[in-house]
């Protein structure tokens, strides 16, 4: 991955804006980042060691919405690799989710009755700190030709599938050809009724919405679900809302899913504000996450009876349409468990 040349860029001037080229040109060194952001690099509270187990990746357009001089802005804080990662905290380990005894087969994940997983990319537009993913042996887990052919022939075989989920990683990190291409193979399995992608892209680089997405989703005969993932109200702007409106032109249902992360969202106000504002630019709140206890995150670890009391009091404040559900996942249950509020 190439460092961002920051000499290049000022506010109205960017360099090529296609989404691949974002996708290519992250910020991937601390340098760059805190003089784009007009911080001193010892501002940060960078953790080279941390950075060369997950490393520090940021597109640029998310940059852009971070808060010039402000070390502590809640989008910097989801993607600086911190000296905290390091320690050591009993319980949080590699493999929460114990997802590597659900992969029956490559690329496919099939816990939950009537859904299956498929793991498209093993790649993401941004590293987020607090992801299991970060531990995640993706490079066991490509879909390549055979695989592909493989996983159709399982979903053809089961009947009982109705809802293919398109996971990663992050699935819109393919090119829209891959997608049309598995797009249109299962819209020909009859029993399937509904795709739904999980990505973090139409946030992190909201131009990766092409108008050749959006057709390709429209024009399919499934019904499709698209899930954001944005955790602060910062995380939205005009380019974000302008990406979801073009899916909702596309029949498209939008949701978003987050995580309720320490020191970044753990506040009612603040809560308040991002399920306000998702809603604003298009998408309707769906789960809060409580954290997945992954090795490297704990600092962001908040207990579940203050998540209860957050949402307690976001009841009370919110219309019931934007209270999302607060959840967590729990390895060997059949669905995500709520947390009774
Ligand atoms: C989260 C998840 C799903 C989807 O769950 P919903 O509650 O329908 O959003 C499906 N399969 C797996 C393996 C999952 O982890
Ligand atoms: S899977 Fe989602 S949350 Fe995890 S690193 Fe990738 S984009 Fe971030």
């Amino acid at each position: 991955m190439k460092a961002i040349n920051t000499a290049n860029i000022t506010h109205d001037q960017q360099p090529e804006s296609s989404w691949q080229h974002l996708l290519s040109h992250c910020f991937s060194d601390p340098v760059s980042l805190a003089k784009f952001l007009q911080l001193e690099a010892d501002q940060l509270n960078f953790s080279a060691a941390a950075s060369s187990q997950f490393s520090l990746k940021v597109p640029l357009p998310y940059a852009m919405r971070m808060q010039k001089g402000d070390s502590r802005d809640p989008l910097l804080l989801q993607v600086l690799p911190d000296p905290r990662e390091l320690e050591y905290f009993p319980g949080f380990v590699t493999d929460p989710l114990q997802e590597a005894d659900a992969n029956h087969l490559t690329g496919l994940i099939h816990k939950y009755q009537n859904r299956v997983l498929l793991m498209l990319s093993g790649a993401c537009a941004i590293n987020c700190r607090y992801c299991f993913r970060r531990h995640f042996p993706y490079d066991d887990n490509k879909i390549g030709s055979q695989q592909w052919q493989n996983i159709l022939q399982y979903i053809e075989n089961d009947n009982s599938i109705e809802e293919v989920i398109f996971s990663g990683g992050d699935p819109l990190a393919t090119s829209d050809q891959r997608l049309d291409k598995f797009i249109t193979q299962l819209g020909k399995i009859k029993h399937l009724q509904r795709l739904r992608i999980h990505s973090r892209l139409p946030v992190v680089i909201p131009q990766r919405i092409t108008d050749h997405l959006c057709q390709i989703l429209q024009t399919t005969r499934l019904q499709t679900v698209l899930v954001i993932h944005a955790n602060h109200a910062n995380e939205f702007d005009h380019q974000v809302s302008a990406a979801l409106a073009k899916l909702q032109a596309a029949k498209v249902t939008v949701l978003n899913q987050a995580v309720l992360l320490k020191g970044i969202n753990d506040s009612v106000e603040s809560q308040k504000r991002l399920h306000t504002a998702s809603f604003a630019a298009g998408a309707l709140p769906y789960y809060l996450f409580v954290l997945d206890p992954v090795q490297g995150a704990a600092h962001f670890d908040i207990s579940d009876s203050q998540a209860q009391q957050l949402i307690r009091e976001l009841q009370r404040q919110l219309p019931g349409y934007l209270l999302p559900r607060l959840a967590r996942e729990i390895p060997g249950m059949p669905h995500k468990t709520l947390l009774a509020i």
